[in-house]
């Protein structure tokens, strides 16, 4: 093999950095969420997952698996091709309809996932609107970062979620450019709100466009289920707003909705749209059944169980003494401050106790706030959690967290 010390240098580096990623090997089971069966080289062992971004459990929803199994049974496996060459089903219409509605615009466009969403609509924006300059909160994923990359447009970062910060860049630059304002409604890792009032006033303020990644919010809050925006009644302020299927929805997908002729300019110019076999029709119909179902009283009952799950996880902990970040969203981070003493917590959680919850470390958070993220579902019980609190308790003490700092 030509080059392969590369390969290994670029690997030893990782490794050195402790950032060698580890997948636990998962056997979800129909309708058992949140149990799982984790296979490790000696053998199986069941599991309770914690740290699924699948959170209401709707990927095991009877009625999302019905529907695919109707589309599957009716259309077959794959989509056939692109969405212009015959990769275009009902289910792909009746599904960028319903987000529409769900969102009261326009128009609504599919992608393959979130992440390629993002990346294909902001690359794209950059080219649409020359002399762009991209306004991106610190804390924006991956996804975003990429997209305003490749944009070709100016960017200008602003401290996390700080509105100062952000008037002071949009005032230093020219009145006459085009601007974009780019942010999320909840950030995944510290569970926090993005300002979403005050970044539409200073939107207003400055002429600028503001596009809003509802990704961890989709099906979770709002009436409907349509996210942060719809909650907070802000969602005709929002220019674009992007959502994946994935999450809260439990399926797998992204898109974007907006105005009919910027959603028709991106499904025209958006590589990441146009040059992909599009989504496996069964993906499409198990979502649209998800986005319904998350429209109706079932949803607005689930949504409401999540959260007072979450209310109550944070307060077992916080009871239990342990140091658990107060956010205000369904996101419950605790803090270890530590990379490895953060990794043998969770390994010993899983090996001893068959609690899965993934370590996040650097460089997904800052160093020195390693945590373990939960994401606790209207499916974990307060049984569940009592286990749950019992068994850190008992590593908490081993690992000699309880006598950190
Ligand atoms: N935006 C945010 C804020 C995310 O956290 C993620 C995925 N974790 C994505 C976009 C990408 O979504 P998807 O998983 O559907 O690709």
């Amino acid at each position: 093999m030509k080059h392969l010390k590369a390969f290994e240098d670029a690997l030893g580096e990782i490794h050195g950095e402790g950032r060698y990623r580890v997948f636990i090997d998962l056997q979800r089971q129909r309708g058992k969420f949140p149990k799982a069966i984790a296979r490790f080289e000696d053998g199986e062992r069941e599991v309770t997952i914690w740290c699924s971004n699948d959170y209401l459990g709707m990927g095991q929803d009877e009625d999302v698996i019905n529907a695919m199994h109707t589309a599957i049974d009716s259309f077959g496996a794959g989509s056939g091709g692109t969405r212009n060459i015959s990769g275009t089903t009902r289910y792909h219409v009746d599904l960028e309809r319903e987000l529409a509605d769900l969102h009261q615009k326009e128009a609504a466009l599919l992608f393959t996932s979130g992440y390629v969403s993002n990346e294909a609509t902001l690359s794209t924006l950059g080219k649409i609107l020359p002399n762009l300059i991209i306004y991106s909160d610190s804390l924006n994923h991956a996804s975003m970062i990429e997209g305003i990359r490749r944009s070709g447009a100016d960017r200008r970062i602003f401290r996390h979620n700080d509105v100062d910060h952000l008037r002071a860049l949009l005032e230093l630059d020219d009145p006459e450019r085009p601007k974009l304002i780019a942010f999320e409604s909840v950030y995944s890792m510290d569970g926090d709100f993005g300002r979403m009032q005050e970044i539409c006033d200073l939107a207003d303020e400055f002429n600028a466009l503001t596009y809003l990644d509802e990704v961890h919010a989709m099906g979770l809050y709002g009436e409907n289920g349509a996210g942060v925006a719809e909650m907070l009644n802000l969602a005709d302020r929002i220019d674009i707003i992007e959502g994946t299927l994935a999450k809260g929805y439990g399926v797998m997908g992204g898109y974007i909705a907006g105005h009919e002729t910027v959603i028709d300019s991106i499904r025209s110019m958006a590589s990441g749209f146009i040059f992909t076999t599009s989504t496996c029709p069964v993906m499409a119909a198990g979502a649209l059944a998800s986005v319904s179902k998350l429209r109706t009283d079932e949803g607005r009952r689930l949504r409401s169980l999540h959260q007072e799950n979450a209310a109550l996880l944070k307060k077992k902990f916080a009871d239990a003494g342990l140091p658990v970040m107060d956010s205000p969203s369904h996101i419950v981070p605790l803090m270890v401050g530590d990379p490895e003493r953060c990794k043998a917590l969770s390994d010993t959680l899983l090996f001893d106790f068959g609690i899965y919850v993934q370590p996040i470390n650097y460089p997904t958070v800052p160093r020195g706030t390693e945590r373990l993220r939960f994401t606790p579902s209207p499916v974990h019980d307060g049984a569940m959690m009592d286990e749950l609190v019992a068994a850190i308790l008992a590593v908490w003490k081993q690992l000699g967290l309880d006598k950190a700092a």
